[in-house]
C-alpha cells in the first residue's frame, strides 16, 4: 500500500495559499512518505514554494483559467486522471464549499471512500472524527479502492515550515468542454459582513438574545476594538435575517477555533456547541443563569448584554486612547 498524501490546495490568483492546505501538508508529513499537493486556477505554480516549505514534494500545478469560475468540474477531472497516473493512497481537502465539490465529484468518479468533518488524520488508513453533535469521538477505518478522499474541517492542525522545495510539474488543464456540468451564468456577491469568522482570532457571537439585527452594531463595534475579531452568529440570528448566513456558527454553519468566542445571548444548543466548542477561551454573556452555555464557558456573565456590551466597549475604547 502506498502512502503518498496528496492535499489539495486552494490558492488566489497572487500564490497565497489558503491554511487549510498548510495545515494538511504540515500533518501529512506525519502519516505519509511521498507528499504531494496539487493546486489548480491561477497563482498555482506561484503558490509552489509555500506548498514545499510546508512539506509538499511535488506540486502538480496548472494556472489555467479553465478553473477560475465552477472549479469543481475541471478540478475533480484534473485530479482524477493525476491519480490514476501516480496512485496517492490519501487526498486531503479543505472545508470550503469549492474544495466540498470537487472532492464529491472525484468520489463520484473513483467509486472510492469519502470521509467529510474529520479532526485528525491518524494514518493513511484511519481518521478521527466527532459524531452525534460532539459528543462522542471516533476512529474510521479507511477501505476501498484509492485514492481515499477526506474532507478536514478548519483549524485542525497546527502548521510547520522549514526550508523544503517542491518539485513543479505542470499539469495539462485539458478538459472535454461538453463534459462540463456547471457553468457561471451571473455573479451576485452577498456584502462583506465584516472580518471573516473562520480566519479571526476573537469572535463575538449574538443570538436570539440580541433581539433584532440593529442591536448586531453593539456587537459591530466591540469588535472594532479587538484586533482581529469577527462578528458570528446562532442560526435564530441568522433565520431572523440579522445576519448573512456566512456568519452562522455550528452544525450547519461554520465549525470555528477561534483564540476566544465570545457568545452573547445565545443559549448553547448543542448544534450551535458543536461549532465553536473548540475555541481556547469562551466567554458567555446570558441573562438566564441556568443557559447551557454556561456549562461550557471559562468566564460566564449572567446580565443583559444589551447592557454589558455597550459598557465593556466603553472600557475597551477608553484604554486604546
Ligand atoms: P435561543 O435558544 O432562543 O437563546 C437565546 C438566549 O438569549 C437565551 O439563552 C436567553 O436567556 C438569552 N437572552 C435573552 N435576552 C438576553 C439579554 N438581553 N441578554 C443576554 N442574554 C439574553 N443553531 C446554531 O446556532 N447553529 C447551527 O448551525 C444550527 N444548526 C442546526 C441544525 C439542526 C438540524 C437543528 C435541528 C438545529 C440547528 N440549530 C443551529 C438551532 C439550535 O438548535 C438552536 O435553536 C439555536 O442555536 C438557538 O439560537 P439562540 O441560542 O440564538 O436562541
Amino acid at each position: 500500500m502506498t502512502s503518498k498524501v496528496w492535499v489539495y490546495a486552494e490558492v488566489q490568483a497572487d500564490g497565497t495559499v489558503e491554511e487549510a492546505a498548510l495545515e494538511q501538508l504540515t500533518k501529512a508529513r506525519d502519516v505519509g512518505t511521498d507528499i504531494g499537493a496539487v493546486a489548480f486556477g491561477p497563482g498555482a505554480t506561484a503558490a509552489a514554494a509555500t506548498l514545499g516549505r510546508y512539506g509538499a514534494r511535488t506540486v502538480f500545478a496548472s494556472d489555467d483559467q479553465v478553473f477560475v469560475d465552477c472549479p469543481g468540474w475541471p478540478a475533480a477531472t484534473v485530479l482524477h486522471r493525476l491519480a490514476g497516473e501516480h496512485d496517492p493512497a490519501l487526498i486531503l481537502f479543505g472545508p470550503s464549499s469549492d474544495a466540498r465539490d470537487v472532492a464529491g465529484r472525484l468520489q463520484a468518479m473513483t467509486g472510492s471512500t469519502l470521509v467529510s468533518n474529520v479532526d485528525d488524520v491518524v494514518s493513511t488508513e484511519c481518521v478521527r472524527m466527532q459524531v452525534f453533535g460532539g459528543t462522542k469521538v471516533v476512529d474510521v477505518a479507511l477501505s476501498g479502492p484509492l485514492p481515499r478522499i477526506v474532507i478536514v474541517r478548519a483549524k485542525a492542525f497546527p502548521t510547520r515550515a522549514d526550508d523544503g522545495v517542491a518539485r513543479v510539474i505542470l499539469v495539462d488543464p485539458a478538459v472535454p468542454e461538453a463534459t462540463r456540468r456547471a457553468r457561471l451564468v451571473e455573479r451576485n456577491e452577498q456584502p462583506a459582513a465584516g472580518a471573516n469568522v473562520e480566519e479571526a482570532r476573537v469572535i463575538v457571537s449574538g443570538g436570539r438574545g440580541l433581539r433584532n439585527a440593529e442591536n448586531f452594531e453593539l456587537l459591530e463595534r466591540i469588535a472594532a476594538v479587538i484586533p482581529n475579531t469577527a462578528v458570528g452568529a446562532s442560526r435564530a440570528a441568522v433565520d431572523a435575517g440579522w445576519r448573512p448566513f456566512s456568519a452562522q456558527i455550528g452544525q450547519t454553519g461554520k465549525i470555528v477555533r477561534p483564540d476566544v468566542y465570545i457568545a452573547v445571548g445565545i443559549s448553547g444548543a448543542i448544534q450551535h456547541l458543536v461549532g465553536m466548542k473548540d475555541a481556547k477561551v469562551i466567554i458567555a454573556i446570558n441573562s438566564d443563569r441556568a443557559a447551557p452555555i454556561f456549562e461550557i464557558a471559562d468566564l460566564g456573565i449572567v446580565g443583559d448584554a444589551l447592557r454589558i456590551i455597550p459598557e465593556v466597549t466603553r472600557l475597551l475604547e477608553e484604554r486604546s486612547e
